[in-house]
C-alpha cells in the first residue's frame, strides 16, 4: 500500500550533524571560498534545507562543482534525484529518455549518472568514448532486475514473429535481445511503430506488466508482457485516488504510467515524469499530487511555486543510494566505472537507436485516462 500522508517538501532530507559529519571528514569547511561559490545557489533549496543546514550541506556541493570543472565532468541528474543533487550540481536534469539524449551529446571526458545502475549502463551505451561513473553500486531497480537476457531469449523462442519492446528500465544484457527499447514518453508511439514495420498486431512489452497493460489500454495493438513491477509505482492503487480526493476536496492526480492500470483510471492525468513536469508547469492547478517516486514533487514544486502539492511519501530505496557524499567520493576515487562488453553494448545501441530514431515528438505523450484496465497476456516461463 502506498504512503499517503502528506509528508510535506524535502523528504528525506539531510540531516546537520550527518552532513556536517560528511564535509569535515572529507577536510572540508565553510569558508569565505565556499560561500562565494554556494551562496547564490541556497535560495534554490531553502524549502528543503535549512539555514542550519546549509554550511554543512555547501562545501559537499562546492567540492563537487570544482572537480566537475576540473575534470571535464558532467552530472546526469533524474527527476526522483533529491533536490540537492538535482538543484545544486546537476548538469542536465530529466527523465530517462531526456538523459539518454543527453549522454550521447554530451562533450565531457566523464559522466556521472545521478540515477540507478541501468541509467548509467544507458549513457555508457550510448557514449562509449566516455568514462561513465555511477557513485553507489546498490543503486538498482527492482523492475530492471525483474528480467534477464536469458529470459528475452526464451520470449522470443516462443514468439519469433513478433517484435520484443523493452522499456529503458533494463540492463543492458535485456536491451541487447530486444528490437527496440521504449520509455514512458514515448511506448505507445514505439509499440505502434514497431507493430507497422513487423506487420503484425501484437508486440511484446517488457518488463513491466503495468505500463504494458497501461499502453494496451490506449492502443489496438495486442500486447504481451512480463511479470515485472516497479517497486514504488506498484503500491498506488484506486482506493488510494479516491482516499486523496476525499482528503484534499480539488487537488488534480496525476499517475505515472509504471501504477497499475486502475489508478490511471482514476486519475486526472497520466503520462512520464517529464510529462507530469509539463503539465503541471502549463496547468499550474491550485492543488496537485503526483502518483510517483516522491523526489519528483520536491523538484517539480521548485519551477512553481504557485502550486500546493500534497506530497505522499514514497520513495525508491535505490533511487536514495546517490547522495551528494557519494557522488563527491566518486568524482575524487573515480568509481565505480560502468563497463560494458563490446558486442553486449553494440546490440543493445541498436536496440535504443530503433528508438532514437524514431520521429522526434514534440511534447512526451500523455495517457488517456478514465480507460477501463484490459487483461493482457503475462508471460510465463513455464
Ligand atoms: S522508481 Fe521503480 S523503476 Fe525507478 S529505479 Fe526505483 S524501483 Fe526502478
Amino acid at each position: 500500500m502506498a504512503r499517503l500522508i502528506d509528508s510535506g517538501p524535502g523528504c528525506p532530507t539531510p540531516t546537520p550533524l550527518r552532513a556536517a559529519t560528511a564535509a569535515e571528514a572529507r577536510g572540508l569547511a565553510y569558508n569565505d571560498d565556499v560561500k562565494a561559490k554556494t551562496d547564490h545557489l541556497y535560495p534554490m533549496v531553502n524549502d528543503f534545507i535549512t539555514p542550519m543546514e546549509w554550511p554543512a550541506v555547501a562545501p559537499l556541493v562546492a567540492a563537487i562543482n570544482d572537480l566537475k570543472a576540473e575534470k571535464n565532468a558532467v552530472i546526469l541528474a533524474h527527476n526522483y534525484m533529491t533536490p540537492d543533487i538535482f538543484r545544486l550540481v546537476g548538469d542536465f536534469r530529466g527523465d530517462s529518455l531526456q538523459l539518454a539524449r543527453e549522454a550521447a551529446n554530451v562533450d565531457a571526458d566523464i559522466i556521472i549518472q545521478a540515477g540507478v545502475h541501468f541509467m548509467a549502463e544507458t549513457s555508457k551505451i550510448l557514449a562509449p568514448s566516455k568514462t561513465v561513473l555511477i557513485s553507489s553500486l546498490e543503486a538498482g531497480c527492482s523492475l530492471a532486475s525483474s528480467i534477464t537476457g536469458a529470459d528475452v531469449r526464451l520470449i522470443k523462442e516462443r514468439y519469433p514473429d513478433y517484435p520484443v519492446v523493452t522499456y529503458v528500465n533494463t540492463t543492458a544484457d535485456v536491451k541487447a535481445e530486444c528490437h527496440i527499447t521504449c520509455t514512458s514518453s514515448n511506448a505507445a508511439q514505439v509499440v505502434e511503430a514497431v507493430a507497422k514495420e513487423w506487420d503484425t498486431d501484437t508486440v511484446v512489452l517488457v518488463p513491466d506488466q503495468y505500463l504494458a497493460k497501461n499502453v494496451a489500454a490506449q492502443t489496438n495493438i495486442r500486447i504481451i508482457t512480463w511479470p515485472g513491477a516497479c517497486e514504488v509505482h506498484e503500491l498506488f492503487s484506486s482506493d488510494d485516488v479516491d482516499a486523496l480526493r476525499e482528503a484534499h476536496p480539488g487537488v488534480v492526480i496525476l499517475a505515472h504510467p509504471e501504477c497499475p492500470p486502475d489508478v490511471l483510471e482514476a486519475a486526472d492525468f497520466a503520462g512520464s515524469t517529464a510529462a507530469l513536469a509539463n503539465y503541471v508547469k502549463d496547468e499550474s492547478p491550485a492543488k496537485v499530487v503526483l502518483l510517483t517516486e516522491c523526489s519528483m514533487s520536491d523538484n517539480v514544486a521548485t519551477e512553481n511555486p504557485g502550486v500546493d502539492f500534497v506530497r505522499p511519501c514514497n520513495l525508491c530505496p535505490h533511487m536514495k543510494q546517490i547522495t551528494l557524499e557519494n557522488i563527491l567520493d566518486c568524482l575524487i576515487e573515480m568509481k565505480h566505472e560502468v563497463t560494458i562488453e563490446e558486442p553486449v553494448r553494440v546490440r543493445a545501441q541498436a536496440a535504443i537507436d530503433a528508438m532514437l530514431a524514431l520521429p522526434k515528438m514534440a511534447n512526451p505523450l500523455a495517457f488517456e485516462t478514465g480507460l477501463k484496465p484490459m487483461e493482457i497476456e503475462v508471460f510465463s516461463p513455464s
